[in-house]
């Protein structure tokens, strides 16, 4: 039996890049839950916890090998519930490296035999993050491209003046 990993993120909402990084880590572990952290206490996201996951949900499709879920605490006791050996994370450009870099050193203090697996992101996904995506949204700008067309849907529910189409590639 191969490896599970869970990758978890505020997917809010889930981006081409996020699934970029879904796919290519099922080449390498043989399941992977997709894991939507939230703060009960912070409410500053565009997409509740449960949109965020019927988003996923429809996005994914019926793949028995990916599991979609959510959830509140210490990263790394979901991981050691789940059953899971790997955090999965993508990784783009340096300002994410610090970042990255720090909370795999936490999550690997506070539980050793967890690692922490990075994925670098596909070359047309560098500048894709779910911040960018719902500020162009929310100013009217198309990003068709950088998200699935299901996200696209329910961004133009929440900014009826987004475009759909846009003119670049
Ligand atoms: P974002 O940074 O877009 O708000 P999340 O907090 O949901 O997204 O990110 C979850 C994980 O997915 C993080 O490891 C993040 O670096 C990674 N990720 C997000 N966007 C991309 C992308 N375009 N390419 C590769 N990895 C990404």
């Amino acid at each position: 039996m191969g490896k599970s990993a869970v990758y978890p993120g505020s997917f809010d909402p889930i981006t081409n890049g996020h699934v970029d990084i879904i796919n290519r880590g099922l080449g390498i572990f043989n399941k992977i839950i997709v894991l939507v952290g939230y703060n009960p206490n912070k409410l500053t996201t565009l997409f509740s916890v449960e949109e965020r996951i019927s988003m996923i949900r429809e996005v994914i499709g019926d793949n028995p090998k990916i599991e979609v879920n959510s959830f509140s605490g210490l990263l790394v006791d979901y991981v050691k519930k789940s059953e899971a050996s790997c955090i999965l994370r993508g990784l783009r450009a340096m300002s994410d490296f610090e970042y990255e870099f720090q909370l795999a050193l936490i999550n690997r203090k506070l539980r050793r035999n967890i690692e922490t697996v990075f994925l670098m992101t596909g070359s047309k996904w560098f500048y894709c993050n779910s911040s960018i995506v719902k500020e162009a949204a929310g100013l009217g700008g198309s990003v068709k491209g950088l998200v699935p067309d299901v996200v696209l849907k329910r961004l133009k529910e929440k900014f009826p003046d987004m475009k759909i189409n846009n003119s670049g590639r």
